[in-house]
């Protein structure tokens, strides 16, 4: 094969598939590589919103949710806020469907995967090297959605982890399958925890519980997360998933001349919610017509500023964590706050958002 690439992907994850889905509808003759190190793909499940204003996944991307609800709930203590969300929706889609779909469309115009894990990438001023145990490929572009180990995020600032353990039950009483449950707060020591609940069907669903912590303490989850399944009485356990996600503002995402990174090491991820398929779809759009030297992932300020007093809220008063989301929530219109998630604010829906919020918490946290 010959070993020199316009463009090469490392990793055939969520982020390289949606975006090179779109970049090929504009250009059609790039000679283009994916380096994968996993054959089998990942089971879990990627929830997001969908409605006016987002990117429509099943127009875009001909990818298609296994759940779609209309109304959500919060809750903590014996205080449950329900809340219609129409016109949005909140939609659940299988990662492995939402991969092999993209993966299809990618290969059916003759794009190549290769299954091996890259061990090292180097840039000059030519090309990059991507150097796996086999070869070395040459391109002159390289998208990089292989994680960081943290190397990018700035540790004297306040972040958390977002960390959690998701079990996929099979229960023989029925299930209430029209409402999802956003966040159910628990009781955790110095952090936030909550357990969110998503129904498939009557009889099974998805319990995950997550925390939000200065540190990745996976025990004490895991014994949270066995005394949420306990109130499911008898079940089967179908599928066991987990994650960490950091919730960083302080992360420099920042590309070079022939690497752009991509994925969660390239801030696809929004910092106060790990949720990254919306991003990563709609930043996949923008970029369609750009050239590969002009692409930037960029975040918008005003969403990255009040992330950043959001995070600082939880990083310093998690107590008063469950507060904040239970007035966000609750906010007269739950649309603003869904468009504010959905990384959509108008101004109208800003001032919304601040005039909901808990203000005296976040001024303090502002100034932290
Ligand atoms: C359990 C779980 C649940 C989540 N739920 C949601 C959700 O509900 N909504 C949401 O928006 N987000 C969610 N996320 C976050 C995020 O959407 C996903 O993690 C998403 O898959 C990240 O996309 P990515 O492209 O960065 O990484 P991935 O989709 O994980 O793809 C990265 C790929 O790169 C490969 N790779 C890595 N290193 C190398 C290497 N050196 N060489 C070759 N290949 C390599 C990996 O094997 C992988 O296939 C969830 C994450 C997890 C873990």
């Amino acid at each position: 094969m010959d070993k020199m690439f316009d463009l090469i992907l490392i990793g055939r994850g969520l982020s390289n598939l949606l975006f090179i889905s779109q970049y090929l509808k504009a250009h059609q003759n790039l000679k283009i590589l994916i380096l994968e190190k996993n054959k089998k793909i990942d089971e879990r499940f990627i929830s997001t919103w969908q409605g006016p204003g987002l990117i429509d996944l099943k127009k875009e991307y001909n990818i298609f949710p296994i759940q779609s609800f209309n109304e959500i709930s919060v809750s903590e203590k014996n205080n449950k806020i329900k809340r219609k969300i129409k016109p949005y929706k909140y939609q659940t889609y299988q990662y492995s469907e939402i991969i092999n779909i993209l993966l299809n469309q990618i290969k059916a115009r003759g794009i190549k995967i290769l299954y091996s894990e890259v061990s090292q990438i180097k840039e000059n001023k030519k090309y990059v090297s991507v150097s796996t145990n086999k070869e070395i490929y040459k391109a002159k572009y390289v998208l990089n959605s292989s994680p960081r180990h943290e190397t990018n995020i700035d540790k004297s600032e306040p972040m958390l982890y977002q960390y959690f353990i998701g079990t996929t039950i099979k229960k023989n009483k029925d299930h209430n399958i029209k409402e999802c449950q956003l966040m159910n707060f628990i009781q955790a020591d110095k952090e936030i925890a909550f357990n969110y609940v998503i129904p498939f069907n009557h009889n099974s669903l998805l319990v995950e519980t997550t925390a939000f912590g200065r540190l990745k303490n996976f025990d004490n989850l895991e014994k949270l997360h066995q005394i949420s399944l306990t109130q499911y009485k008898t079940f089967k356990s179908l599928s066991v998933e987990k994650g960490i996600i950091p919730m960083s503002i302080s992360q420099s995402f920042k590309r070079t001349n022939r690497i752009i990174p991509t994925g969660i090491s390239g801030g696809f991820a929004r910092p106060s919610s790990g949720y990254l398929l919306l991003r990563a779809a709609t930043w996949a759009k923008e970029s369609k017509n750009k050239n590969l030297n002009q692409i930037v992932f960029k975040e918008k300020i005003i969403t990255h500023f009040l992330d950043k007093v959001f995070i600082k809220a939880c990083y310093f008063y998690p107590d008063l964590a469950p507060e904040i989301f239970m007035k966000l929530f609750n906010a007269k219109c739950i649309q603003s706050i869904i468009r504010f998630l959905a990384d959509i604010p108008s101004y109208k829906d800003l001032i919304h958002l601040i005039k909901t919020s808990p203000k005296k918490i976040m001024i303090y946290a502002l100034f932290k």
